[in-house]
């Protein structure tokens, strides 16, 4: 200490450094594909060391993963900002070890149904395509003049309401159609199932914990025992077999889907059991719809979103129309239509994907017309339903007194 500052002078102190500084790792957003390590110099040791054997022989595969990832977000994530809540900076993304969402510290390993589905989730701007912003107007005008001769038969005063239900069963059979209208709606296992896995999806996406899946399942359950609708009003009053029988079902497509659905990062704005409606005809045609997942959102007239139907059992025709009956009001309501759709077979881990065009919008707005003649014609009309045999008549209210039902299944169903 020198004389100078001897009178005012302060003891030395040392600051002890108490925590490691964040890491974090630089990785570029478009890198080159073949040859080179992304993974080369990363700082979690524990992720070097799990798969040597893989970084060795495989480089490729580490960057094809991080690729889908990354154009996945590009897809579904436009912006800025990074995947992992990290920001870009010139085509060179910023990510923290430490995701501040999930706390996982690298991309998670996929396995290969998991990496099947962001493999077909994920876009490059390149591949969203741009639609007229004239799409939605030009779509309702058609729609309208379509379905305007048809409304004329409607009584005064009421309206046409159409899902996508609806919508297939009056391209089925007629008479099945008609049956089933005036049987008023029972919730059963089958039909609860689809609420229950769809909630125990929406909370795994904001679960902070590791997700079990009985536990979110028990959670879906206890949400929907103690809501007021109708499936509330259902679960209190169903026996233990119907309740166990529920949970075994959802639990079943639950796990399924966890194991062969990558983990839905907040960013990639999923939404669970959306509902769409458009209204046409100054109200006298409404649609509408709920879709089990949708992720990603339009970016002016540039196509994003991706909108999913989860399916048990086995894949029908009808499935891609449903979805392109989805696809229509989602055009009507927002004026971009979602960039894919796809159903989704979770016993088979199989995803059906379908491109949106304009063509395909068309194709909808042809058989939504004509179903709304049909549904008219039956309704109100008196016109006598046709007898359309198939797989149904199994469940069909007429089947005992319908020969051509009988028929049909003494043939396809029980041979001799
Ligand atoms: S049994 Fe079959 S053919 Fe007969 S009304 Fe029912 S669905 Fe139609």
């Amino acid at each position: 200490m020198s004389a100078t500052t001897a009178p005012h002078g302060r003891p030395l102190t040392t600051t002890a450094i108490v925590a490691e500084p964040l890491r974090r790792r630089i990785e570029r957003c478009t890198p080159a594909r073949p040859g080179g390590y992304l993974k080369v110099g990363t700082s979690n040791p524990r992720r070097r060391a799990a798969r040597p054997s893989e970084r060795a022989v495989s480089p490729k595969r580490a960057a094809n993963v991080s690729v889908a990832l990354l154009s996945m977000d590009s897809s579904i994530h436009e912006g800025c900002d990074s995947h992992d809540g990290g920001v870009t900076d010139g085509g060179w993304a910023i990510l923290p070890d430490v995701d501040p969402i999930d706390g996982t510290t690298a991309a998670p390993d996929l396995n290969p149904a998991q990496q099947a589905v962001l493999d077909q989730l994920g876009a490059t701007a390149d591949e969203r395509p741009e639609f007229a912003a004239d799409l939605r107007h030009h779509l309702r005008a058609a729609l309208e003049t379509a379905v305007e001769p048809h409304l004329d038969g409607l009584p005064a005063g009421e309206d046409l309401f159409v899902h996508k239900h609806r919508l297939a069963q009056v391209h089925g059979c007629e008479a099945k159609f008609l049956a089933d209208e005036v049987e008023e709606f029972e919730w059963r296992v089958p039909t609860a199932r689809g609420s229950i896995v769809h909630k125990a999806v929406e909370l795994a996406v904001n679960w902070r914990l590791e997700v079990e899946p009985p536990v979110l399942v028990d959670e879906a359950l206890a949400r929907y025992e103690s809501d007021q609708g109708g499936l509330g009003h259902w679960l209190r009053g169903c026996s233990e077999v119907e309740r166990a029988e529920l949970r075994s079902e959802s639990l079943d497509a639950f796990t399924k889907y966890m194991e062969c659905w990558p983990p839905l990062k907040p960013a990639w704005r999923p939404v669970t059991e959306s509902r769409l409606r458009a209204e046409l005809c100054g109200g006298r045609l409404i649609l509408a719809g709920k879709v089990d997942l949708t992720l990603g959102r339009a970016t002016g007239q540039r196509a994003g979103k991706v909108i999913v139907d989860l399916k048990t059992g086995s894949s029908l025709p009808v499935h891609r129309e449903d979805l392109r009956f989805y696809a229509l009001i989602e055009t009507l309501r927002i004026g971009v239509p979602p960039r894919l759709l796809a159903s989704y077979y979770l016993d088979q881990a199989h995803f059906v994907p379908e491109e949106v065009t304009e063509e395909t919008l068309m194709a909808s707005v042809a058989r939504l017309s004509d179903g709304v003649g049909r549904l008219v014609e039956l309704l109100h009309g008196g016109s006598t339903p046709n007898r359309i045999p198939g797989p149904p008549c199994r469940w069909c209210p007429l089947y005992d007194t319908c020969d051509e039902g009988q028929a049909h299944r003494s043939a396809f169903d029980d041979p001799a």
